[in-house]
């Protein structure tokens, strides 16, 4: 992406966190950085701006960070997908496995119209379950999942290649 390699470089790894042998990807210095988050938010308003999007889907918490500057430069609505028990109204849930247990999102069931285009945003992509759920719970709801974007991909763990072989499109701006 146009300022992938400027992103990348004020992301900080963390050793060993949030347990042993994990490096953990951590964002805050990019969003402490003024000038790098206007580009972060800037790279996906130059893919989105022309597509058409209804509604920018967040993922909580992180997505969110991208997701509401992006649907107010794209002036399309934001939709958050929140980890279960967030939502008060009626909700609609998609379950996924992780490492160890599961997880599950929600959203609401009157979150955007049938055929609505929709751009799913979060952090990070490790496993791709997450996207990867949100996705399929967006589709079930009657959503068209225009695409799966991230800030970062990690393509050794196959997160994204699973994502693009349900046949969801992927966007990161960097890897
Ligand atoms: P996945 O479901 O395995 O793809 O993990 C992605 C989810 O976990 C995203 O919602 C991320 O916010 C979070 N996550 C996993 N690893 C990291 C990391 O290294 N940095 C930041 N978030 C991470």
């Amino acid at each position: 992406s146009i300022y992938g390699d400027y992103i990348k470089s004020v992301i900080r790894t963390v050793p060993d966190w949030p347990q042993p042998g994990v490096n953990f990807r951590d964002i805050t210095p990019l969003l402490q950085n003024s000038a790098a988050f206007r580009k972060l938010v800037d790279s996906f308003v130059h893919r989105y701006q022309e597509m058409e999007i209804d509604a920018v889907a967040a993922i909580d918490a992180r997505g969110f960070i991208v997701g509401a500057p992006l649907a107010y430069e794209l002036g399309c609505s934001f939709v958050p997908v929140r980890k279960k028990g967030k939502l008060p109204f009626r909700t609609i849930s998609e379950t996924y496995t992780l490492e160890y247990g599961e997880a599950e999102v929600e959203l609401h069931s009157d979150a955007f119209k049938q055929g609505d285009r929709i751009l799913i945003v979060d952090d990070l992509i490790a496993t791709g379950g997450t996207m990867l759920a949100a996705a399929k719970l967006i589709t079930r709801s009657g959503g068209q999942v225009v695409e799966t974007a991230t800030i970062v991909d990690l393509p050794d763990l196959g997160g994204s290649a699973r994502i693009r072989e349900a046949g969801f499109n992927v966007f990161a701006v960097c890897s």
